[in-house]
């Protein structure tokens, strides 16, 4: 199977099943975790924070960020795409009676900065205290830019609130710019990274701050089901993850563009077809009901999801002859439809 759905679908490497295997653990709700310690050692310094903390899952690093961060009654800003306002099941409210507070996503991914201003809540016993503002870079594959990020740092610090970073894909960002992780990251009080999407662990997140911060993240872990006890043997993929996957990114932003290129020369789509990072977007037509596009490929071994914009992630399960197969049969079945 070719399988475009996700770059959280990528199986772990032959290195991290081997690394699995023969990691030393302990118990790391104890601490006692060497394989967990020697992760989160290596994390801190790599993105250029005093600590880090593993974690279940990325919804579960967000949330222990915004946690961690904020408090009952307090609010964060983030953007109306962002994955933990949209996609992480109202986790900050319900769990942890935190408001929301989302602004547009401009098309390029940012949110503008005099909007952020605007939203940020006077002290009155009418509102809720803003705390936060938090960013996703990449953000539906979109790479913020750079300065952007240190407006917004400066502008967090002028105003007391404190700046997290949703990085599930920064790595895609770093590489996408020729940057170090670090580079990025710098911007943030906090950052939050998938090490199971295109780095290709089987399982895991990190979260990164100051040790305070981490301290209380660890806490709301510990409540929310999230210490893990010889958790080592996943560490020791995630390990892998960090140090032989990030520059491999590239090849997966190639192939994007090469089937960028390749549906761009279909008529149906041609006019929408978009690419950003590891990820490739694309109008159907209309008229298509998408299930029939998503049966057709399947039955040639291609995984969709089915959708009216078609999103396509490329990752290190799909190769460069893939992506060959699959622009010809996209190809095949828009030249097989009636027009
Ligand atoms: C995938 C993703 C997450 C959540 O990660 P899970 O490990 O699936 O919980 C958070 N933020 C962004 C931007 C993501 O793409």
């Amino acid at each position: 199977m070719i399988d475009l759905r996700s770059d959280t679908v990528t199986q772990p490497t032959s290195d991290m099943r081997k690394a699995m295997a023969a990691a030393e653990v302990g118990d790391d709700v104890y601490g006692d975790d060497p394989s967990v310690n020697r992760l989160q050692h290596l994390a801190a310094e790599m993105l250029g924070f005093e600590d880090a903390l593993f974690t279940s899952s990325g919804t579960q690093a967000n949330l222990l960020a915004l946690m961690s961060h904020c408090g009952r009654g307090d609010e964060y800003i983030c953007g109306q795409q962002a994955h933990n306002y949209k996609f992480e099941a109202g986790g900050a409210a319900v769990l942890g009676s935190i408001q929301p507070q989302p602004l547009a996503n401009q098309a390029d991914g940012t949110i503008a900065l005099t909007e952020v201003v605007a939203a940020i809540k006077p002290d009155d016993i009418h509102f809720a205290r803003t705390k936060l503002l938090s960013l996703e870079n990449t953000i539906g594959g979109k790479v913020l830019p750079q300065h952007y990020l240190a407006e917004a740092q400066q502008l967090a610090f002028y105003h007391g609130l404190k700046i997290h970073l949703d990085g599930a894909r920064i790595a895609n960002a770093a590489v996408a710019q020729g940057l170090k992780i670090a580079d990025i990251a710098q911007h943030f009080d906090s950052v939050s990274v998938c090490l199971s999407k295109g780095l290709c662990a089987p399982v895991g997140s990190l979260l990164l701050g100051d040790e305070h911060f981490i301290a209380r993240a660890r806490r709301w872990r510990k409540m929310l089901g999230g210490g893990m006890r010889q958790v080592g043997i996943l560490a020791a993929a995630a390990e892998i993850a960090l140090t032989q996957q990030v520059e491999r990114l590239a090849d997966d932003h190639a192939n994007a563009q090469t089937l960028a290129a390749g549906l761009a020369q279909i008529d149906e789509l041609a006019g929408s077809v978009e690419v950003h990072t590891n990820m490739v977007f694309a109008n159907l037509p209309a008229a298509l009901v998408p299930q029939l596009l998503v049966e057709t490929l399947a039955e040639q071994g291609i995984r969709i999801s089915a959708a009216k914009r078609l999103r396509l992630v490329t990752h290190n399960d799909v190769t460069a002859a893939d992506v060959t197969k699959v622009i010809a049969a996209v190809k095949q079945f828009f030249a097989a439809q009636p027009k």
